[in-house]
């Protein structure tokens, strides 16, 4: 069953069953993408802790059960934020997971607030992260507002500096594509927007069998 209620159960059973966990890489068919959930936890940064988005492990979990694709998702908070410290046992195992198996996408999925107006964040870095193919890229904008939702590039993330998506692209270069998808909680997370959720899930799930 699909409901908002089902979905949160959904992460906090697949949290409790990984409780002592750093991340969990779950397999999938032969895809050439990985989806990414680094802030699905609590972080710690700059000596304080960061409040977790929840969202992004329903959305990664449903996306992998949807498409049958590969996923890494940080399953506990060990006083480290794998998408900003240089290194991380997260970024090691994705590293690692990409050589292995020949990745060419990266997806890392985070979310926005649900007071920020946009539904949807692409962070590409002024486009270096998406470089290699931008044609890929303007089909996945495309696909998102022609399905009604509010795009916006770069604002407020980029996806650049320590993040999972840049760190891909220092290590990979060329040779993977990589894009931050900020999702707004209210879509993916509360009540007041979850009948957009469904929507937006088929919009990803689409863009991801088709690569
Ligand atoms: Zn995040």
């Amino acid at each position: 069953m699909f409901t908002q209620p089902h979905t949160k159960q959904m992460r906090e059973e697949f949290l409790k069953q990984n409780k002592d966990k750093d991340h969990v890489i779950l397999l999938g068919d032969d895809y050439p993408v990985i989806l990414s959930a680094p802030h699905g936890v609590n972080q710690w940064r700059d000596g304080r802790d960061k409040y977790c988005e929840p969202g992004t492990i329903n959305t990664v979990l449903h996306l992998h059960k949807m498409c049958n694709c590969p996923a890494i998702l940080k399953t506990k908070n060990n006083h480290d934020d794998a998408n900003w410290d240089e290194v991380s046992s997260y970024k090691t195992a994705l590293f690692k997971f990409i050589k292995d198996h020949k990745i060419k996408y990266v997806l890392d999925i985070h979310s926005l607030a649900a007071s920020r107006t946009c539904d949807v964040n692409l962070g590409v870095w002024g486009g270096k992260l998406v470089a290699n193919n931008n044609k890929l890229y303007r089909k996945l904008v495309q696909s998102l507002c022609d399905a009604g939702f509010n795009v916006y590039l770069d604002e407020p993330f980029n996806g650049g500096g320590r993040t999972i998506s840049a760190s891909v692209k220092k290590e990979f270069g060329d040779s993977v594509w990589a894009i931050q998808i900020e999702l707004n909680s209210k879509i993916i997370w509360h009540k007041r927007g979850f009948e957009k959720y469904k929507k937006l899930l088929d919009v990803l799930a689409t863009f991801i069998v088709e690569l």
